[in-house]
């Protein structure tokens, strides 16, 4: 089977009244995987990493990647994949969402002379299938108008190209797509390109709709405006940690680099599978949990870690001393303040029972059993906070309501925590619980 090199010149889309822009012209192609050489394709330039991507913020604004992939950042980086299945070298939608938009923004208009994709997979995830919207402004343009449904009447944004490869089939060897000015006037072409452009917009759809798994595997997205950019220094101990429902979590190691390799090994899988964990355990109607954080590591902090709206600052110097031990779990209990958000306001909950949930999480869910506190009964009270609160609340829980520490919680966001609210929960008062949790432990 010979498959086809060239697949015509497509579709030609976008109605020039005034001519800021060429019509805009779509070619795809296939490499020929019986020539031996993935990726290389008749007429359509390999991948660059000096396109003015790289001077180009991407942001997925709708839809869910999926965290089997790679990030956005792989779009960007003039590499293709190498093999014919490499979801790690890919960008892709979760097979979740039936579709996603993309959004590339620059501090300034971008004279295109060509836009360009790489997509590879042999079967379903090989076609490439999307939309790019334009927007006639130089000016910056508010998130929400940006974040418009393209398709919607008075939305800012007008189609530039539409793009549909499903006829050429799979692309086991690569899939290339060039959006170009029609070259028809030469002149013209040159002149205004694809048009001088601040933001672009890309739809991208589902390969097949009825596939679960059917999103394209893409490699590569080039905005080529005729210039070089030299890709950004990497700065590293800086990255971002996209996590299943949508979470992100800014960690920054760039003052304790000492730091970056723990980070990497053990804090985000730790972050990845307790963020979600935390949201679930302290839910409130119509409370959305911060979808975006950060974690910095300080390297002149004393202390531990403390958390401001959602910002979790750590003191390297003590993480660096405590690796082996608490590290993680002190993140843990960070994590629960991002969640927590509780209001101020008259009833606002005491500072030793907001610390009390944190440390209930970290230390009765998350930490191994052997690890949980024991507070010293002859001094400690269950207004001391941190562990001795914690282990209070998992009296109250084992022994009056397995829903107590998610209850309070529920209470404390909404600002309604008063002491009533241990009689309502056990028909105790907490002074009396504390009498008796004090001495079922000396029962022991
Ligand atoms: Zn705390």
């Amino acid at each position: 089977m010979s498959l086809p090199r060239l697949l015509v010149s497509l579709a030609v889309v976008l109605s020039t009244a005034h001519a800021v822009a060429a019509e805009a012209v779509v070619s795809m192609e296939l490499a020929d995987p019986a020539a031996g050489q993935p990726n290389v394709f008749p007429h359509i330039p390999a991948a660059s990493a000096t396109d003015a991507g790289n001077a180009a913020k991407l942001t997925l604004i709708d839809g869910q990647r999926d965290g089997n992939g790679a990030q956005l950042t792989c779009l960007n980086d003039g590499k293709l994949a190498d093999s014919a299945d490499a979801p790690r070298s890919n960008f892709f939608l979760s097979p979740a969402v039936p579709s996603g938009r993309l959004l590339v923004e620059w501090d300034k208009p971008h004279k295109l002379h060509a836009i360009r994709s790489y997509s590879r997979h042999p079967d379903g995830r090989g076609p490439q299938r999307y939309a790019v919207y334009v927007r006639p402004t130089a000016k910056p343009a508010p998130a929400e108008a940006l974040a418009t449904d393209p398709k919607s009447a008075g939305s800012g944004w007008s189609l530039l190209a539409e793009v549909d490869t499903r006829p050429l089939g799979g692309a086991p060897a690569g899939c290339a797509v060039a959006i170009t000015p029609d070259e028809t006037d030469k002149a013209a072409a040159q002149r205004v390109g694809l048009g001088r452009h601040r933001y672009l917009l890309f739809v991208l759809e589902k390969v097949d709709p009825a596939d679960r798994f059917g999103q394209t595997f893409y490699s590569e997205i080039d905005l080529d405006d005729g210039a070089e950019h030299p890709p950004a220094p990497k700065l590293p101990g800086r990255s971002t940690l996209e996590i299943e429902g949508g979470y992100a979590i800014d960690f920054d190691t760039t003052e304790t680099p000492q730091l970056t390799a723990w980070v990497d090994k053990v804090l985000k899988p730790t972050c990845a599978e307790w963020y979600p964990k935390i949201v679930a355990a302290f839910p409130t109607e119509g409370y959305k949990p911060p979808k975006r954080f950060g974690i910095t590591f300080r390297a002149d902090m004393n202390g531990v870690a403390f958390t401001a709206g959602t910002n979790v600052v750590c003191a390297g110097p003590w993480f660096e001393n405590n690796l082996q031990g608490e590290a993680a779990g002190a993140v843990v209990h960070e994590l629960v303040h991002v969640v927590q958000q509780y209001r101020r306001g008259p009833n606002r909950t005491p500072g030793w029972l907001v610390e009390g949930l944190a440390d209930y999480l970290r230390w009765f869910q998350y930490e191994p059993v052997e690890n949980r506190p024991r507070p010293n009964l002859a001094r400690a009270k269950y207004t001391d906070s941190y562990r001795t609160t914690a282990a209070f609340l998992d009296y109250v829980t084992r022994t009056y309501d397995a829903e107590a520490p998610a209850k309070l919680n529920d209470l404390s966001r909404r600002g309604e925590y008063t002491e009533q609210v241990w009689k309502d929960l056990t028909g105790r008062t907490a002074d009396d619980l504390w009498l008796e949790y004090v001495q079922s432990q000396r029962n022991q």
